[in-house]
């Protein structure tokens, strides 16, 4: 049976959308040496004009940064923890203008950005406001470093922001910190937060552009501490360039989790954990579920449940309350998706999608899932950062164990089973950051995220979070 449901959009008359946006600097906004324009994926419609910062403009943040550093690096923390408090109560406050932007901006579903990224931001908020006049306690010492350098990606906008600024903050550093290109403007909506808290000027500066910006802001002599999410390929060039000088550096880079699922396992919660696992955020999640591995004698069972549930996701209008996945982020991002799934197809891996009609604006990609994948595939070896899944087989735990492991990344993985004594012993084994039992993609501000090889190193979140932003 096919339910239809009537459209039912989120209003986006709570957003005072401007036709042009300044860059963030020493608490106010100004202009840049450029600008660019950013779209909304679903419809290509240009949300606004952005400016560009070069490099005299990314020297005139990070000399504010310092300035601000003297007194902000220096205030007890019970005083810095009473501004992140009122941040992180503002955007609770204005949590549906951020949500309505976020999807505007980047294209993720209004359920998502609504019920998942702000509450998660601003507990992030919360969660380091705690800490800021107990550092000394935290057992990771206690100094701050100085101006942190934060360059961030499009796929969770503010809530990147927030795993970067509220720990930066909560221990005396101030920062400045460059948004993706395509996704500006939830960054821009936060500096007006700090205004609105009266957070001191330059302890927070955004500079937003493309890629020049986040090398001239990593490559800045007058940053102590560079802090980058984003691919690997770009981590790597981050690396070197701070290689050989006296700066601290995290990476958060990719991932190419397996989600195993054994014979005891309940199909239909698995199946939930599947598409949750792959389809949260069409798929531009590092720590997405992107290879399924499922136990042989239930390949079958499983493969059909994950079709039938596939066949009721809703792909549509991003501000839909209705709408399970929405836009692909970019024109760019659409080709590499399009891109890697023709080549899995050309590798003789079998493509599956539901019927699903997509809007003819914008940029769309159904639900897909490849079988009779091999190791070898480029599909089941690399990074598609897409709603595109890849089924692989497995027959005893220590397959699965080598199956998941034989990849360059390291970041998460799923267990599906009901023995306890198997997901400690996978758990021990598994080469991943975080590991999931019985569900994938949780999230909170108290548990520590990070990666293993290729998907890079440091941990943000919870106390050992702390750690990567104090001396
Ligand atoms: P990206 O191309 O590496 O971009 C990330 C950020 O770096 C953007 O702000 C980008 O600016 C900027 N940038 C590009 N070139 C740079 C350079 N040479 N020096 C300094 N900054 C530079 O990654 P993306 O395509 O935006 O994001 C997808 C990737 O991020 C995926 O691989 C995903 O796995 C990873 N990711 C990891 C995590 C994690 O926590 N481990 C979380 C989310 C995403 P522009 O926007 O202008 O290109
Ligand atoms: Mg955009």
């Amino acid at each position: 049976m096919v339910f239809e449901y009537a459209p039912a959009p989120e209003s986006r008359g709570i957003v005072a959308l401007r036709d042009s946006y300044g860059l963030f600097i020493d608490g106010e906004f100004t202009d840049g040496g450029g600008v660019f324009k950013t779209v909304n994926p679903a419809d290509e419609e240009v949300l606004a004009e952005v400016a560009s910062a070069d490099a005299s403009d990314v020297d005139r943040a990070v000399a504010a940064a310092r300035r601000a550093f003297d007194s902000w690096g220096s205030m007890p923390g019970r005083e810095r923890g009473k501004y992140l408090f009122r941040i992180a109560r503002l955007l609770q406050e204005r949590a549906r203008e951020f949500a309505v932007l976020e999807s505007l901006d980047n294209g993720k579903p209004i359920r998502e950005s609504r019920d998942i990224d702000l509450p998660l931001v601003a507990a992030h908020f919360f969660y380091y406001a705690g800490w800021a006049d107990k550092l000394r306690y935290a057992g990771v010492g206690s100094a701050p470093l100085g101006v942190a350098g934060q360059v961030i990606p499009w796929n969770f906008p503010l809530l990147m922001l927030a795993w970067k600024i509220a720990p930066a903050l909560a221990t005396g550093n101030t920062v400045v910190l460059k948004p993706a290109e395509t996704t500006p403007l939830t960054a821009l909506l936060f500096a007006e937060v700090c205004q609105q808290a009266d957070l001191p000027p330059g302890v927070v500066n955004i500079v937003t552009g493309a890629g020049e910006t986040g090398r001239a802001l990593v490559s800045h002599p007058g940053i102590n501490k560079v802090a980058f999410t984003g691919s690997t390929e770009v981590g790597r060039e981050i690396a070197r360039a701070v290689a050989g000088s006296p700066k601290r550096l995290t990476l958060e880079l990719g991932g190419k989790a397996a989600n195993i699922v054994f014979d005891d396992a309940p199909v239909d919660q698995a199946v939930e954990g599947i598409v949750d696992g792959i389809f949260f955020n069409q798929g531009h999640v590092c720590c997405a579920g992107s290879r399924l591995l499922v136990q042989e004698s239930v390949a079958d069972e499983v493969l059909e449940s994950l079709r039938r549930r596939m066949s009721t996701l809703r792909v549509g209008d991003p501000l839909d309350k209705n709408t399970d996945v929405g836009a692909i982020n970019s024109a760019e991002q659409l080709s590499k998706i399009r891109e890697l799934s023709d080549i899995g197809e050309a590798e003789g891996a079998e493509r599956w999608s539901p019927p699903c009609s997509l809007p003819s604006q914008g940029y769309w990609f159904p639900p897909t899932v490849f079988t009779g994948v091999s190791q070898a595939h480029r599909i089941a070896r690399e990074e598609v950062f897409g709603p595109v899944l890849s089924v692989l087989t497995f027959r005893t735990p220590a397959e699965a164990v080598e199956k998941a492991n034989n990849t360059p990344y390291g970041l998460s993985a799923g267990i599906w089973t009901e023995k306890g004594s198997r997901i400690l012993w996978m758990a021990d084994k598994l080469r991943a950051g975080v590991v999931w039992a019985n569900t994938f993609n949780q999230f909170d501000p108290a548990s520590p995220f990070g990666g293993y090889k290729e998907s890079g190193y440091g941990r943000e979140g919870g106390r050992h979070g702390l750690e990567a932003y104090v001396k």
